[in-house]
């Protein structure tokens, strides 16, 4: 059985990107930092749906609980390694430069940019000796062009665009896939703020786009149909400019 990794797959992108792996036929590690309810509640779906999935909780931005947590993986799968990962894992802190406090600043930059690097350095280890993997960073149409009120987010999602597009070409001769997907608006937790009836007016497909649109991208690059695919940034944003 083949193993992927989702970080934080408790709820929106990352809960549906899970379930459709599974759905796809990949054990799923189901990363969440706080909401075991919810991560819960992506076992059942997947569970219900005749898949295999399991628990891992760490926070992606604390790199001794992910060693403990992955250590105490390998331990209990010593055949077993991972060979998808999609670092999914993010959040917002929006605020105005000149307001930006520096907590704010570093919990963007630590979940998503050193999450990344954290995570991917240590399952990269068995990609490369086993010569497969892959690696589905998500990024953000905020990284691409950058997004007033968002200077962190931005930073930290452009940043990680760079680092996915370096390190596609270090381990490219390994056949190890490194790609990052940029989505404009989902609706999820994390947009359900936003004034969907305003912005919405600003996409040319007319909506916002759903979770499982953006797991079925996700599951592409995951696949083996994608293996002449690396170093690139997909947008799925409806058409919106950027
Ligand atoms: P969401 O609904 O807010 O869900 C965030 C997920 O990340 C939750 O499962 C949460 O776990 C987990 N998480 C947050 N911080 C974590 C940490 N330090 N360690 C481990 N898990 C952590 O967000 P989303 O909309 O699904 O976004 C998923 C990714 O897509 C993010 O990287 C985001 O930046 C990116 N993105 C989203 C959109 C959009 O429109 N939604 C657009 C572009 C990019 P808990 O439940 O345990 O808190």
């Amino acid at each position: 059985m083949k193993y992927a990794l989702v970080t934080g797959a408790s709820r929106g992108l990352g809960k549906a990107i899970a379930i459709r792996l599974a759905k796809d036929g990949f054990a799923v590690l189901i990363n969440y930092q706080s909401n075991k309810e919810a991560a819960e509640d992506t076992l059942k779906q997947i569970q219900e749906a005749g898949g295999t999935g399991e628990l891992l909780l760490f926070d992606v931005s604390d790199q001794n609980a992910i060693e403990t947590a992955l250590e105490s993986w390998s331990t209990s799968h010593p055949d077993e390694y991972i060979s998808v990962l999609v670092n999914n894992a993010g959040i917002r802190q929006d605020n105005l430069m000149i307001f930006m406090q520096e907590e704010q600043w570093n919990r963007v930059l630590d979940t998503t940019l050193n999450g990344f690097f954290y995570i991917t350095r240590r399952v990269l280890k068995d990609m490369m000796t086993h010569r497969s993997g892959r690696i589905i960073n998500m990024a953000s149409l905020s990284g691409l062009k950058g997004m007033p009120g968002q200077t962190n987010y931005s930073a930290a999602k452009a940043a990680l665009i760079g680092a996915t597009k370096a390190l596609a070409q270090e381990v490219a001769a390994r056949k190890i896939t490194v790609n990052a997907i940029a989505p404009g608006f989902i609706s999820t937790d994390m947009t359900k703020e936003l004034n969907e009836a305003e912005l919405k007016k600003l996409v040319p497909l007319g909506r916002f786009g759903k979770p499982e649109e953006v797991a079925a991208l996700t599951a592409f690059l995951a696949s083996d149909d994608a293996a002449y695919i690396t170093g690139q940034v997909i947008s799925i944003n409806g058409g919106l400019y950027t």
